[in-house]
């Protein structure tokens, strides 16, 4: 397992490295370079701000979108940069005017941690903020500025406004979210990102009990759709993969049949499974190919939802006739919802043992294992794989 973080005292001491004092000096893991192996290195974490907290990092999920991070896909200037946005882990300390947590707390890292104050928070679009848009393109806390350097003392940025592949992490206290302490952190990881993007898709898609739907991808998030649809009372659930064993995974989480993706005509298999096709299509792949698929697979009057992350300057087209069967395309972004309002729901019904986090979880890892966890899910191989820190916190074996 990775080393302790070490709390550096005197800050004389750190001066040629630009540190404060109580700056931390912790393993993590950074993208120095895309197309380039992520590399695990020391770094140095200065002490939370006001509104901000410091988060003993537990677990840390890997995400698709980590893939397009590190291969440099989501546009220039995003490093370096420590990676991780989905995770969990305990507070052990506060900034000034921090009151909703408190040392000892069990959080997950929230990636869009809303001012409230901005025209899309006041419209009731939390999870599109302005300010928290901006700064976690920009790899910088909401006030801009970043607490991670390099030994050198060189800025780092902080994947998503969390960069939870590393030993702790300081995030704005909008960005934790209080958690009972009876789910283990090594499940709860997936809260933040899979979980409340896939669960929320659903939402988003207005689903009534009886939709068909299918869910193309059923990686990470795509088996958080399928649970949701499944609670939301979807009637055929189509699991569409190239992976037989998250296909396998997706039936256990309620999906009704299965299409393999490698197949020549899974549009066709989708239509006939449903007769003519599907009320809501989810895709969560984010390629044409698949945007494509989940629109040719609706019935007239249908929405396709895409969840899937597409790669900067990737383009899609449609038949623009089929607008006239009234079908729907839209987006969504991270559960289009108040994440720590969605995220209280979620957290009931882990409790009540209506959702199961663990399940979808098939590697357990060390940060040194990240580059191999990263090419799992380039082959679309597998579906999470979480990062355990620190494996008694994570509560690992329960
Ligand atoms: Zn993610
Ligand atoms: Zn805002």
């Amino acid at each position: 397992m990775p080393g302790q973080a070490t709390e550096l005292a005197p800050a004389a001491q750190l001066t040629d490295a630009g540190a404060g004092p109580h700056t931390l000096e912790m393993r993590a893991a950074v993208l120095r370079e895309p197309g380039k192996p992520v590399a695990i290195e020391t770094v140095l974490l200065d002490p939370p701000k006001r509104g901000e907290v410091l988060v003993r990092v537990a677990a840390a999920g890997v995400c698709h979108s980590d893939v397009h991070l590190a291969d440099g896909l989501l546009g220039p200037g995003r490093w370096p940069m420590v990676l991780g946005h989905e995770g969990a882990g305990v507070v052990t300390s506060v900034g000034e005017g921090v009151d909703t947590v408190a040392p000892g707390d069990h959080v997950a890292f929230c990636f869009v941690p809303s001012c409230g104050a901005c025209g899309a928070c006041r419209a009731g679009k939390a999870t599109l903020c302005e300010a928290a848009g901006r700064n976690g393109v920009a790899g910088m806390l909401m006030d801009g500025t970043s607490r991670l350097h390099a030994l050198d003392g060189s800025v780092l940025q902080h994947g998503l406004m969390v960069a939870c592949f590393a030993e702790y992490a300081v995030v704005p206290v909008a960005g934790a979210v209080p958690l009972p302490p009876s789910i283990p952190l090594w499940q709860a990881a997936l809260l933040g990102c899979g979980v409340v993007t896939g669960i929320g898709a659903v939402n988003r898609a207005s689903l009534r009990v009886g939709d068909s739907v299918c869910v193309i991808g059923c990686g990470g998030v795509g088996l958080q759709v399928v649970a949701g649809a499944r609670l939301a009372g979807a009637g055929a659930i189509i699991a569409v993969d190239r992976d037989p064993a998250k296909l396998e995974l997706a039936v256990a989480r309620g999906a009704t049949h299965t299409v393999d993706a490698t197949g020549p005509d899974v549009v066709d298999q989708i239509r006939a499974l449903t007769g003519g096709g599907v009320e809501r299509a989810f895709e969560v792949v984010g390629t044409p190919v698949t945007i494509r698929q989940a629109w040719d697979a609706l019935r007239p009057g249908g929405t396709a939802i895409v969840v899937g992350l597409a790669p900067a300057g990737v383009e899609v087209s449609l038949p623009a006739i089929e607008f006239l069967s009234e079908k729907t395309i839209t987006g969504t972004y991270y559960g289009s919802t108040n994440v720590h309002a969605a995220l209280g729901r979620l957290v009931q019904l882990v409790v009540d043992g209506r959702l199961d986090l663990g399940d979808v979880v098939q590697y357990l890892i060390t940060l040194d294992d990240l580059e191999a966890a990263l090419d799992r899910l380039r082959r679309g191989h597998g579906a999470r794989s979480v990062i355990v820190m620190d494996e008694q916190l994570a509560g690992v074996g329960t």
